[in-house]
């Protein structure tokens, strides 16, 4: 019989649900959707208490002597939310919007996530308060290697491997890998995925998360009974996600009819020559001065009448100022909490198709996975063999998550954090509170 949790005067305190919530706060925005789903599971207070905390924050300073010889002191963090099921996952990012709440919402999203794809690991995140388009890339490997010795106490293929996030690339990885290496004094390929092919890293790792995309969106078009040839299709931000989704998406049949990055977005409705925009922001860092379209704002954008909108960017970009006029029918989660809690009750209401960020950007942290499990064996894949693996992990997860939301009348994010919660709540049950 699994370990009962329950003590006999535990209350569960939740939040008062109509205290003001700040809607832009993204941990406030992930406990919501969590304390939906813990109740809807009836999951036990003891359980509910442990699983609102992350099991360990760290916050450091980071040093970096800059190219002009002055010092700049950064702060930086890594969360290591839930080590249940296994080693910590998850990315690095470099940004100035980083805060500690919102490292500790990705660090619970990607514990959620992981479940939900039901891959042996726990989640964590790590973020440096930094503006890395103005960095040098001495600083930027200065930052990095700091960072990494700062928080290296935690890090290992056993306990926390961190991948590429936000402004952060396979370069930045090999960084990692390397300082880590220094100092355990060997090479160790799996401390940390998205590296490059050539020192460990997995084929098929930089394009996951756009695949991942892919699927789940040609599975959401065929459970609507929509066809995949013509479906058009809106995505914000152009990045690592935004740009592999849009050229997938594109060779499967689909229409992108509008792109956009920080510089604005470009709306042409007989579609985007994609592979274009890829190569004019390869060459110019951004889509700024883009011209094969009409200029619009990315506000105008996110209101398109499209069938697909794919967020690919940061999170809060779909709030209760703007989700009453969204027209898309299904809206595909790529970036991480793009949409606000509050924004949540409007776009249900409205019908519209929610496939939530933790299954729909899954698709990244299921190649790490299979990077990790390379790196570990000294063996590696096939291209092929890593898109069809991805690809059965991504449909059956999407199955999963819509058997559930059928069996409890639920939208597809309830679900998916329902599906999620009840795993790591096994695990704890299994193994009990260690006094
Ligand atoms: N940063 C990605 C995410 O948010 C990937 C994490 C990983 O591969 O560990 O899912």
């Amino acid at each position: 019989m699994a370990t009962d949790l329950r003590l006999p005067t535990d209350r569960i305190v939740r939040p008062d649900k109509d205290r003001f919530l700040n809607e832009e706060n993204p941990f406030e925005a992930m406990m919501s959707r969590f304390d939906k789903a813990a109740d809807l599971l009836d999951l036990e207070p003891g359980l509910y208490k442990v699983l609102r905390h992350p099991e360990k924050t760290i916050t450091i300073s980071v040093p970096v002597l800059l190219d002009n010889g002055e010092v700049e002191v950064y702060t930086g963090h890594r969360v290591l939310y839930n080590t249940s099921r296994g080693p910590a996952k998850g990315g690095i990012r470099f940004d100035m919007n980083v805060s500690l709440d919102e490292v500790k919402a990705l660090a619970a999203w990607m514990t959620w996530k992981c479940a939900v794809v039901n891959l042996p690991f726990g989640g964590s995140k790590g973020g440096v308060v930094c503006d890395p388009l103005k960095m040098s890339v001495g600083e930027l490997e200065r930052l990095t290697r700091r960072y990494t010795a700062g928080i290296i106490a935690t890090l290992g293929p056993d306990s926390d491997v961190p991948a590429p996030d936000v402004n952060t690339n396979e370069r930045v990885m090999a960084w990692v890998m390397d300082t880590y290496s220094m100092h355990v004094r060997h090479t160790v390929t799996a401390v940390v995925t998205g590296k490059p092919v050539e020192m460990g890293g997995s084929l098929g790792r930089r394009e996951a998360t756009g695949r991942g995309c892919m699927i789940v969106t040609k599975e959401a078009l065929a459970h609507l009974g929509m066809n995949v040839r013509g479906t058009t299709v809106a995505v914000q931000g152009f990045g690592n996600v935004g740009s592999v989704a849009s050229q997938l998406l594109h060779r499967e049949g689909c229409k992108i009819v509008a792109i956009s990055d920080r510089t604005g977005a470009v709306h042409n409705a007989n579609g985007i020559d994609v592979e274009d925009a890829v190569a004019y922001v390869k060459e110019r860092r951004s889509l700024d001065g883009y011209a094969k379209g009409e200029r619009i704002t990315n506000e105008e954008m996110l209101t398109l009448d499209v069938d697909v909108l794919l967020p690919a960017a940061l999170e809060n970009v779909i709030t209760t100022k703007n989700a009453g006029k969204i027209r898309a029918k299904i809206i595909c989660e790529g970036a991480n909490g793009p949409t606000t809690a509050a924004a949540d009750t409007v776009l249900e209401e409205k019908g519209i198709f929610v496939i939530p960020d933790i299954l729909a950007n899954a698709g990244g942290v299921t190649v790490s996975y299979f990077e990790w499990v390379q790196d570990r064996g000294g063996y590696f894949w096939t291209e092929d063999t890593v898109n069809d693996r991805l690809r059965d992990i991504m449909t059956r997860s999407f199955k999963d998550v819509l058997d559930l939301a059928r069996q409890h009348k639920v939208n597809m994010r309830t679900a998916a954090y329902m599906l999620s919660i009840s795993r790591v709540a096994t695990v704890h049950r299994l193994r009990g509170i260690y006094a």
